[in-house]
């Protein structure tokens, strides 16, 4: 069996069950068979498992051992709702990069439909981070929160280092900001919350709303890039801090 990780609908502490189409793979494309090992993340960790029944509704798994999972990196991503193709290969490529949590969120200068719209995209973006996730061997998958406007984000409570991604900011560079997390941080990974905003960029109440609430703004560089490019330049310089 391939050392893919099937990541367990239902579970309890000695097995764990697929449904859906990942039984239906396993059941008619890799025509498991009771006594075939894998790995299964059940509950946020990974087990050494074997097949204890097989149908193409369901399949039950023994859950033998405990495996080391890598963590995800304590990162969540606060990313103004853009346009949908651009925003759902950046959620899979966060999810790759071991992001922890998405928060899609309804910016200013989000284009009016894809806000409205956005509601009912997350059964599909939690998809695509589960298979991202799968993909990756994960052994956890992102959250991926309900969208919700700006300003009730910004001022929500947290007990992240939150940074702003701010195309204007000339400064304050995201790796500064980092490196005194971590120092601050000692020997623990900090808990980091970055945001990005749309198309756009932001608005100037909105950069003063972040500062208002302690939000720390940063640049990636004297370029401009697309949000979902900045997602993940920030996430490469965030995981080679804490991996
Ligand atoms: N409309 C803006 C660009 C917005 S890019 C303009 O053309 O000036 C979308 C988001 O990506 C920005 O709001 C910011 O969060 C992030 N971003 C892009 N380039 C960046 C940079 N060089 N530094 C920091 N953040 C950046």
């Amino acid at each position: 069996m391939t050392r893919r990780r099937w990541i367990a609908e239902h579970w309890d502490e000695a097995t764990a069950t697929l449904t859906g189409t990942q039984a239906e793979h396993m059941a008619r494309v890799l025509r498991a068979q009771p006594g075939m090992e894998a790995h299964v993340v059940a509950g946020g960790h990974v087990f050494h498992a074997e097949v204890a029944a097989v149908t193409p509704q369901e399949v039950r798994f023994n859950l033998l051992s405990e495996i080391d999972a890598e963590p995800a990196l304590p990162i969540t991503l606060a990313v103004s709702i853009f346009k949908f193709d651009h925003m759902e290969w950046g959620i899979e490529k966060a999810t790759e990069l071991g992001v922890a949590a998405i928060a899609p969120l309804i910016a200013r200068r989000t284009e009016k439909h894809l806000a409205q719209a956005a509601e009912k995209r997350v059964e599909r973006w939690r998809r695509i981070a589960l298979e991202a996730a799968k993909q990756s061997r994960r052994s956890d998958i992102p959250i991926i929160y309900e969208p919700v406007p700006l300003a009730q984000h910004v001022r929500s409570l947290s007990d992240a280092t939150r940074i702003v991604l701010a195309e204007q900011e000339r400064s304050t560079t995201l790796r500064s900001l980092v490196e005194e997390a971590v120092t601050l941080a000692s020997n623990r990974m900090p808990k980091l919350e970055l945001a990005f905003g749309p198309e756009g960029g932001w608005a100037p109440d909105e950069e003063a709303l972040f500062d208002a609430n302690g939000w720390r703004p940063a640049s990636l560089g004297p370029r401009i890039l697309r949000a979902e490019t900045a997602a993940i330049a920030a996430l490469a310089v965030v995981a080679s801090y804490l991996e």
